[in-house]
């Protein structure tokens, strides 16, 4: 009996460590701790806020000023904008990536229309106070993102919810149309506005030549647009996913998590 009893709790503390480890080896457990938790992550987007707003400023002050590549003719006497991303950049969709964490689940478009629908993602610090700051100096707040276009009353009524500013006489919620690529859209807008600043947490929010493009392009584009980061490119942290992610695994989602696993480890630099 005594020798059951020894195995029993053997085997219990050997289940129990394999248990430990597998939640400890989810990708996401400490980024999302990271983006919910830590002062780091509210200080940096609070930082990266403040510098928009001076940024801001400056564009305003400067008629030639723009900040997107796909502005061209005479745009100088065209009404301001700011063209922001939606997940991430000015909403925190943390809550949604904690489920998935808890239940063992991965993305999937479904479960994150589902969360859409609840409309209670929250707000990434400092977002709120600039959008209303920039609103309130005449500028129109665009939020272009790739949230389906099923998403986009769930949207428009989180932002709404959360007193983000929004547009009565023109639509300014840009879902995904045939397209992730947001060059299109940029475009349309550019059109009726002077671009001020590209704020998102993907390099594809400012610039199209980063939409699934391989990771060493993106590297080399970095570098080839360097004083736009921070001044007309606004970049927010997300470590918990985004084409940064992506591109380690070629854009292949198919791909099972066993091997999405496999092929990050084989990146880590020693
Ligand atoms: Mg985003």
């Amino acid at each position: 009996m005594k020798k059951i009893t020894f195995l029993l709790v053997v085997f219990l503390a050997l289940f129990s460590c394999q248990k430990t480890d597998s939640e400890e080896t989810n990708p996401l457990l400490n980024a999302v701790l990271y983006m919910q938790q830590s002062a780091e992550y509210k200080a940096l987007t609070l930082q990266i806020y403040n510098n928009a707003a001076i940024h801001l400023e400056r564009a305003l002050a400067d008629k030639n000023w723009t900040a997107a590549t796909e502005q061209n003719g005479d745009y100088q006497n065209l009404p301001p904008a700011v063209i922001l991303d939606v997940d991430e950049t000015v909403l925190d969709n943390s809550a949604y990536e904690a489920q998935l964490i808890n239940s063992g689940r991965s993305y999937t478009s479904e479960s994150f229309a589902a969360w859409c629908k609840e409309a209670r993602a929250g707000i990434v610090p400092g977002a709120l106070k600039f959008c209303t700051a920039a609103r309130k100096k005449g500028v129109t707040i665009f939020y272009v993102t790739n949230r389906g276009n099923a998403q986009k009353e769930d949207t428009r009524k989180n932002l709404r919810r959360l007193g983000f500013p929004l547009e009565k006489e023109i639509e300014t919620i840009l879902p995904r149309t045939d397209s992730s690529d947001k060059g299109k859209r940029r475009a349309e807008i550019a059109k009726r506005f002077r671009i001020l600043l590209l704020i998102g947490d993907n390099a594809g929010d400012c610039f199209s030549g980063f939409t699934h493009a391989s990771q060493v392009k993106r590297d080399s584009l970095v570098r080839v647009y360097q004083s736009h980061w921070g001044s007309k490119w606004i970049i927010l942290p997300n470590p918990s996913y985004g084409d940064w992610e992506s591109a380690l695994f070629d854009y292949n989602y198919k791909l099972p998590q066993s091997e999405k696993l496999k092929i990050k480890r084989s990146r880590l630099v020693e």
